[in-house]
């Protein structure tokens, strides 16, 4: 059973513990073709409080929303 995120396999290369944004709708994983991965607040892309690129593990955050 995956942990929430179905059908994205990139999380387990993430490489540290995602913290919040492993439970947050708004992140998206893209995998590189070095086989590494790298995780995306797609909020980021409206809510200009947030970065883009997430420093991981994230442990508070203003634009967290459970999904
Ligand atoms: S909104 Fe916050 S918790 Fe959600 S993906 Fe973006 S940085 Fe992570």
């Amino acid at each position: 059973m995956a942990d929430g995120v179905a059908g994205n396999e990139g999380w387990s290369k993430l490489g540290a513990e995602p913290g919040l944004c492993g439970r947050c709708r708004h992140a998206k994983v893209n995998e590189t073709r070095k086989g590494t991965a790298y995780l995306r607040c797609t909020r980021a892309a409206w809510d200009e409080r947030l970065p883009r690129y997430p420093r991981l593990p994230v442990r508070e955050c203003v634009g967290f929303e459970p999904g």
